[in-house]
């Protein structure tokens, strides 16, 4: 019997969440555990942390050049995040659409709202909320490269944060790192068969009416 191979439209997976709450140990682990999926990777004028990566983590730009690029409207979106400038380069975002992949973005409400203003169709919004209060103020802590000073200025934008997840399709909230992984994976596998991105359906169930 042959294969059905329905071709369908890539969608846009947004995860937001107040830092601390996870979200770049999900977004990893959902990106090994789906082959289809592309990070998109943003460009930032902030400092490179110890242990990040060059065009992994993100592409790690001056403050003139991201203006430059910002000018030439070579970002999808962008914005400004703790005192530093942050944008999604299109370019890459596009080609993985149009080869049917999808793409994942961590990346703010701001960010948000402008993909949703440009895309609506293709976004599907995740908010991950972190377990509670004592927990995330424990992840910020725990991860040792900001000072004391950044992780209370983290806290408190956290409640600013968090107060954005009305506007957000899904909630998760990350209390078991593997709980949460298998939610985001039902979320995509549920996003993915939407009759709206079978673009191959029309013409699949004609054939399966007219007998062929
Ligand atoms: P961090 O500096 O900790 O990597 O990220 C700080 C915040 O900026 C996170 O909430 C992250 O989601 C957000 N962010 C990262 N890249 C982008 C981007 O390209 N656009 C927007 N709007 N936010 C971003």
């Amino acid at each position: 019997m042959a294969r059905i191979n329905l071709h369908r439209r890539g969608l846009m997976l947004v995860l937001s969440s107040p830092s601390g709450a996870g979200k770049t140990t999900l977004s990893r682990s959902l990106l090994a555990s789906e082959p289809d999926l592309a990070m998109s990777v943003s460009a930032t004028t902030r400092p490179m942390r110890p242990g990040e990566v060059e065009g992994r983590d993100y592409f790690f730009i001056s403050e003139a050049e991201f203006i430059a690029r910002r000018d030439r409207h070579e970002f999808l979106e962008h914005a400004q995040v703790f005192g530093n400038y942050y944008g999604t380069p299109a370019n890459m975002v596009e080609q993985a659409l149009n080869n049917s992949r999808d793409v994942l973005f961590d990346i703010d409400w701001q960010g948000t709202q402008q993909l949703k203003a440009r895309a609506r169709e293709d976004l599907v919004s995740v908010f991950i909320l972190p377990p509670s209060r004592s927990e995330l103020h424990e992840r910020l802590t725990g991860r040792a490269q900001d000072s004391a000073e950044i992780v209370a200025a983290r806290m408190a934008k956290a409640s600013d944060e968090m107060s954005h997840w009305p506007e957000y399709d899904y909630l998760v909230v990350n209390e078991d790192v593997d709980t949460a992984h298998a939610q985001l994976r039902a979320i995509l596998t549920a996003e993915r068969l939407r009759r709206e991105r079978q673009t191959d359906l029309p013409e699949f169930v004609k054939q399966l009416q007219a007998g062929g």
